[in-house]
């Protein structure tokens, strides 16, 4: 009964606030919870360490704790630089999430670092242990609560927001939407944004019809890997209040490419056109340690937005403001906990 209660009061206030911030709200770091505006700068899709081998085979013997870190180390003190204050980072369980290095490097930087619960059902649900796969969404939704009421397997870390993968088919398999409905469960219980790795359009509108089926907001939804839906598709989307991350940006495309920056900032420069740059998210998805190769393979560094995206927008007339909304504001407002009092 307490718990019918307090989705009804959470979703009644879903709809009064829209989700949007007010002062006193915070967002989960793995230290714990902060204010909102204590994030600064922000880098909303990062990696740190990624273990593609499988949910069967990974695990934290797979790499030194330590090792990781001293990789990881420059390239927090790279974007430190850039005033960045806020690293966002989207590995999932079994996919090589490991809490206790993210602790660490948030004590040798002094920067904030948030951590996620949820499983990554894309590539075939092979990142999603067999065990697991039998449950029902309300038993995915009953660990990953678990994980933000008691921490993360013991390390005292809570997950700051929800992160979830389905495949970018045009209709959502029997166990994405399965996952997207845990994940909406999930976040009637905790107020976690949910992240969805998605793609293309089709995923990302049926995943937002699901949770609107669940009473909530869009606003509480980021399409994660939005530019590669249409432009149509991104504006469609924000206009609702879904957020748009715009997440790969990489100086190792040619210039000309698909995806190079000035891709980028024409993208942000139409959504800025439609009046949604207040929907915008924009990161990297940049790293990572690689557990199968000799000192974790080539690390791609987090700073391509500040040494070349930001340049360009500037160049075409963006404002300090503007670039303040994308940077601050936006994951700000996008990574705040929901239904705190
Ligand atoms: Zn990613």
């Amino acid at each position: 009964m307490r718990n019918i209660l307090h989705i009804i009061v959470s979703v009644v206030l879903t709809g009064v606030l829209g989700c949007s911030q007010k002062p006193e709200q915070v967002i989960m770091t793995v230290n714990g919870p902060i204010p909102a505006l204590e994030m600064g700068i922000t880098l909303t899709h990062e990696h740190v360490l990624v273990d593609f081998i499988g949910a069967d085979s990974t695990g934290y013997h797979r790499w030194d704790k330590q090792e990781v870190v001293k990789k990881v180390l420059p390239y927090l003190a790279e974007i430190q630089e850039h005033q960045v204050s806020t690293l966002v980072e989207c590995t999932p369980a079994y996919l090589g999430r490991d809490p206790w290095i993210l602790k660490a490097l948030s004590r040798e930087t002094g920067m904030h670092l948030v951590t996620n619960t949820g499983y990554y059902g894309a590539h075939n649900n092979r990142f999603i242990p067999a065990t697991l796969f039998e449950l029902t969404a309300a038993e995915l939704s009953d660990i990953w609560v678990d994980e933000f009421e008691n921490g993360i397997e013991g390390s005292g870390v809570k997950p700051g927001f929800i992160k979830i993968a389905v495949d970018g088919d045009d209709t959502l398999s029997k166990e994405h939407l399965k996952i997207i409905t845990a994940a909406a469960l999930t976040h009637q219980q905790t107020g976690l944004v949910i992240a969805s790795h998605t793609g293309p359009d089709a995923p990302a509108f049926e995943q937002i019809s699901v949770l609107q089926s669940h009473g909530i907001d869009p606003s509480c939804f980021i399409w994660v890997h939005a530019q590669q839906g249409t432009l149509e598709g991104n504006i469609k989307a924000a206009e609702m209040g879904t957020w748009i991350s715009l997440d790969n940006v990489s100086l190792d495309r040619e210039a000309g490419s698909v995806y190079d920056v000035a891709w980028y900032a024409e993208r942000i420069h139409q959504m800025k056109e439609a009046g949604l740059l207040n929907r915008i998210l924009l990161s990297h998805d940049a790293g990572w340690y690689k557990p199968e190769e000799e000192n974790g393979g080539t690390f791609r560094g987090f700073s391509g937005i500040f040494t070349a995206l930001i340049p360009a927008l500037t160049n075409q007339g963006f404002s300090r403001e503007d670039i303040n909304q994308l940077l601050e504001v936006n994951p700000h407002n996008a990574f705040i906990l929901r239904n705190q009092n």
